[in-house]
């Protein structure tokens, strides 16, 4: 472990400052009533259950899926490693797909998928794919798939649009043992082959293109670039979605059309031991380089059902009737928000799944509210920074439309700040659809700490309390648990079915990023997640930033989170980032970098109102000593503010460090221009 880390992590003991926030939204009784956990009584009984027998409670969760062969035993543990279901055999494919077919839904709808582009009067291309239709699907795909040579334990490289044909190939390595590696396709040449040479890949599924804000996305010419540096690909299989001209190889590349649509649709599942490995996948790389996590079979399985049905409260409808419900992640599947919440925990509960393709100001700003509009969307998944582009673009988007169909709100991938949680709240859930604000990252493979929507009272800003089988807690170096309202580590104390079994190739770097700082009484060590948090009174939980943005102003210790839900609480402010720089006298100074609503004039006068807004709403030390208006903030391809890099920049650093996840690169050519204020 390296020291510069320990210190950064040292820093957050004894959070002190923190907005208060005392708005409490409990879930109405009647959505309570028709919930599967209906009120906190049966979610504290349920979680301490699952705390204290975890076997008995995950046994009983995983027989409602399908194993060829039942496990042996639920849970070996020997820390770090865990094993679940030891002995049982299983596949994800099959409970996503065969099951509903044998259990007579085969005609009831998977998938809704919805392309970008709109053809004038007759809108966008939609499909409804159906259970049997997608598993015929996924049956040639998988056999197209072996007679390419991938056999079981092999890793298939994905890099693809937001096209059923994403689902498809995942499922169809699946169903033949192969692990897949999914890159966004948001990424470049030089992504792909860090990846495709990580994970010894020797066939790649792409497409010709994919269409985003009504451009072609070149991802075949990126993955041509990408071969032209590793001869490791043999084969590459290609989609036609965009049908421009590309080059073309062809002893390499194979059309999907040509290959897949000849090939037989009888393709029976490879029985995976729980244990085997399902897919690898790279983190967001907010932090640092990404890392290649690796995740297993019949352990996520069991844990992305269990989360999916309670957070969102899914509801199957009687097998041949219409859905009761519409769920729809507006993530890409190259995240792992994608894999666990748009296919793998959504399909087994025999939900329909909206897939969409493009972008959500494509071809205005109202696109997302148009789709939960036209496809009557019940459950709607999304990230803080999408909610707080909606702000941005104003509320005659979403009023517009009629959201009466929407039940449930979720949130992921950032802490959310309240003032957007309202905006969410108000504007898209009309006051009157629970919202779940999801703890978790690639690695726990699942939710970990959430709001169950019939049950929790929810507060702006918290993700609230730990999922069944979590035991989370916030504590010091040394294992103590911080007394209520202080900052500390995220951490978990014992395995649960989701978590990463390592990360590709590297065990020890998996050691060192997550077990080797914090251990129990009893000496076992804990799962450190790499966030700061806090824990207030109700015992509900605060994410305040990446433990290593944790600031120590003048004694004062104070996360990220806090700052810039200060500012963006002042309504000028659209989104912030603060960052802490080295200050003479301070030790630590605050940077603090904001876009503005449209239509406000930034001057040095907004720039003192700011910091003074900031010393009302936290104290006098938490205002900002340099603050900076921007256009754009740095983020990742999955929508995270990138803090490393404007630290990087607030501090007059000459080189930035990794970017390889970097959304767009002129967003950090024009922070390091602007002037300082
Ligand atoms: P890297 O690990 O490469 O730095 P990353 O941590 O951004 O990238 P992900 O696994 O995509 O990669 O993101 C997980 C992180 O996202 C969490 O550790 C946490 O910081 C943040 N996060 C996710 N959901 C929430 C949430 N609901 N509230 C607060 N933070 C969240
Ligand atoms: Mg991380």
């Amino acid at each position: 472990m390296s020291s510069n880390i320990e210190a950064a992590g040292s820093d957050v003991f004894g959070i002190e400052s923190q907005l208060s926030e005392t708005r409490l939204f409990p879930p109405s009784p009647a959505f309570s009533g028709q919930a599967h956990i209906g009120s906190m009584e049966q979610y504290r009984t349920e979680h301490a259950r699952s705390i204290n027998d975890p076997e008995g409670f995950w046994g009983e969760i995983a027989k409602e899926l399908h194993w060829f062969k039942p496990w042996d035993k639920v849970l070996e543990w020997d820390a770090p490693d865990a094993k679940w279901f030891t002995g049982g055999t299983t596949n994800l494919s099959y409970n996503c797909l065969d099951r509903q077919v044998k259990a007579g839904r085969g005609a009831d709808t998977a998938i809704i998928w919805e392309g970008e582009p709109v053809d004038g009067a007759n809108g966008p291309e939609v499909r409804h794919i159906s259970y049997a239709e997608l598993l015929e699907e996924t049956c040639k795909c998988a056999n197209a798939l072996k007679s390419l040579g991938v056999a079981k334990g092999d890793i298939v490289t994905v890099y693809m649009p937001m096209v059923p044909e994403l689902a498809i190939a995942m499922l169809a390595c699946a169903r033949i043992g192969a692990a897949h590696s999914v890159i966004f396709g948001g990424f470049a040449a030089s992504a792909i082959v860090d990846r495709v040479v990580d994970a010894k890949s020797k066939v790649v599924i792409t497409a010709d293109g994919g269409w985003r804000r009504g451009s072609i996305v070149p991802l075949k010419d990126n993955v041509d670039a990408a071969c032209a540096q590793t001869d490791l690909v043999e084969h590459v299989l290609v989609v036609k979605r965009t049908a421009q001209d590309i080059t073309w190889d062809a002893k390499r590349d194979h059309w999907w059309h040509d290959a897949v649509d000849k090939a037989s649709d009888d393709c029976p599942c490879e029985e995976m031991d729980s244990e085997d490995l399902a897919f690898v996948l790279y983190t967001s790389g907010t932090t640092g380089k990404p890392k290649g996590i690796m995740h297993t079979t019949g352990g996520y399985m069991v844990h992305t059902y269990l989360t999916s049905k309670l957070t969102f409260d899914l509801h199957s409808s009687e097998p041949g009737t219409p859905p009761k419900q519409i769920y729809w992640c507006t993530a890409d599947i190259g995240w792992v928000t994608g894999h666990s919440y748009i296919v793998y925990g959504i399909m087994p509960n025999c939900v329909p799944t909206v897939m969409y393709e493009g972008a959500p100001n494509f071809p205005d700003s109202g696109r997302f509210w148009d789709m939960v509009e036209r496809h009557k969307v019940t459950q709607f998944y999304t990230a803080p920074t999408a909610i707080r582009a909606f702000m941005k673009w104003g509320d005659e988007w979403p009023q517009k439309h009629d959201l009466s169909s929407l039940t449930v709100l979720g949130t992921v991938g950032e802490p959310i700040n309240p003032e957007a949680w309202m905006w969410y709240h108000k504007m898209i859930g009309a006051e009157s659809c629970p919202i779940v604000d999801t703890w978790w990252q690639t690695e726990t493979g699942g939710q970990m700490i959430t709001p169950l929507p019939g049950a929790t009272p929810t507060k702006p800003g918290s993700c609230t309390l730990p999922f069944f089988g979590v035991d989370a807690a916030i504590v010091n170096e040394h294992g103590e648990e911080m007394p209520a309202n202080t900052g500390g580590l995220l951490a978990i104390r014992k395995p649960w079915p989701g978590m990463l079994r390592g990360i590709l190739g590297d065990r020890e770097r998996f050691i060192e990023t997550y077990w080797s700082t914090i251990r129990t009484k009893e000496g076992e060590p804990y799962y450190k997640a790499g966030d700061g948090a806090r824990r207030d009174d109700d015992g509900y939980f605060w994410v305040m930033g990446r433990i290593d943005d944790v600031m120590n102003i003048s004694g004062h210790r104070i996360g990220t989170m806090e700052l810039e839900s200060a500012l963006v609480s002042h309504s000028a402010v659209v989104e912030a980032a603060v960052v802490g720089v080295p200050h003479e006298i301070k030790g630590t100074g605050i940077a603090a970098f904001c876009t503005l609503a449209p239509g406000v004039t930034a001057d040095s006068a907004l720039r003192d109102t700011l910091r003074t807004h900031v010393a009302k709403e936290i104290g006098p030390f938490a205002k900002p000593d340099m603050l900076r208006f921007t256009d754009a903030l740095p983020k990742t391809r999955s929508g995270k503010i990138m803090r490393r890099l404007l630290k990087d920049i607030a501090s007059g650093a000459e080189k930035t460090g990794d970017t390889t996840t970097l959304e767009d690169y002129s967003v950090l050519a024009k922070l390091k221009e602007s002037d300082e204020g």
